[in-house]
């Protein structure tokens, strides 16, 4: 098969002939129909997320279609539809996994990054972590679903019942996620970086009731605020915007570090605060609700031989919501 390979961080990604794997005990092999291009991707890529699986086929949103299921699995069959996010395997055992926190499992897989993922034209995968799609998304507008949804759902709920959410980075889990938190009835503020008048006309064509630079204060107070910039210093830009006992969520894996700034931003019981994973539940949330809400999602499509490519526009902010690459 074709799957586009990291050899080692920093260097492009290399297109390759490799055997199609063959799916172990509990696993599916699926064939890949659509993979979207996620920011973490990148920070594999760029060697920001420490010690990859090498050589590896990154991807981590991966739409595909099941075709041999291995011994165990009787959750899908040959020819169902299926998502395989972020998540990959989780030990079960540890304290965070009995608690209900399998996204912080002590010995956890990630697809993409320590399990091969979705760049390339057949993958395998773990059944007890892939999930049914909701049908009213082709295959292409449903790959994002899989992280810029997942891991966006999961920093809005962090976000608690904030009716006034301010948005820092308009990308594909903004852009998604936005739409989830409008159809809830809560009011939109979208920080683009500086001058972004594009980013800042689809934040408003999407329902934000305000959109402007992320250097600009808000026109209110915002009840919270979720960070998707892997950028330090909106954190106390943000924690500047936000009211009494307001929350900052960072939504990212990784960030710039974040500048030290003085006490009284946090003073009167503001919270920072990150994300880190999905749980299986938050999938199964999320994936039902996205099935309930018309979700508008933007995408521009690659092929997967232009995967370099695909980066390099998401490095540079040239996308409007998601790439997504198609085999
Ligand atoms: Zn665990
Ligand atoms: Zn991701």
């Amino acid at each position: 098969m074709r799957a586009m390979l990291l050899d080692a961080p920093g260097r492009p990604l290399r297109p390759a002939d490799i055997p199609i794997p063959s799916p172990g005990p509990g696993q599916v092999l699926v064939k890949v129909r659509a993979c979207a291009v996620c920011r973490t991707d990148l920070h594999v890529v760029d060697g920001e997320l420490e010690q990859p699986k090498l050589p590896l086929v990154p991807g981590h949103e991966i739409v595909g279609e099941v075709v041999a299921a291995g011994a165990g699995v009787d959750t899908f069959r040959a020819g169902e539809r299926i998502g395989i996010p972020w998540l990959g395997h989780t030990c079960g055992v540890c304290p965070y996994c009995r608690s209900g926190h399998e996204n912080l499992c002590d010995a956890p897989g990630f697809t993409g990054y320590t399990i091969d993922g979705g760049y390339a034209e057949y993958t395998v995968a773990d059944a007890a972590y892939c999930f049914p799609l909701p049908e009213r998304y082709d295959d292409i507008a449903a790959a994002p679903l899989l992280c810029a949804g997942l891991i966006g759902y999961r920093s809005l709920r962090m976000a608690s019942d904030a009716r006034r959410l301010g948005i820092y980075g308009f990308g594909a889990a903004a852009h998604i996620i936005a739409q989830v938190a409008r159809h809830q009835g809560r009011e939109i503020f979208a920080f683009t970086r500086p001058g972004d008048a594009a980013a800042q006309a689809f934040a408003a064509g999407l329902g934000a009731v305000w959109a402007g630079d992320s250097t600009a204060a808000p026109p209110v107070p915002l009840d919270a605020a979720i960070l998707f910039a892997p950028v330090g210093g909106l954190v106390p830009a943000a924690l500047a915007a936000v009211r009494k006992g307001g929350v900052v969520v960072c939504g990212g894996i990784h960030m710039s570090d974040i500048p030290s700034f003085p006490y009284r931003l946090l003073w009167e019981e503001r919270v920072v605060r990150s994300v880190a994973n999905l749980t299986r539940q938050d999938a199964i949330e999320f994936l039902a609700l996205a099935g309930e809400v018309p979700i508008r999602i933007e995408v521009t499509p690659y092929p997967l031989a232009a995967a370099n490519e695909a980066l390099a526009d998401l490095r540079e902010g040239r996308l409007q919501g998601a790439a997504v690459l198609v085999p």
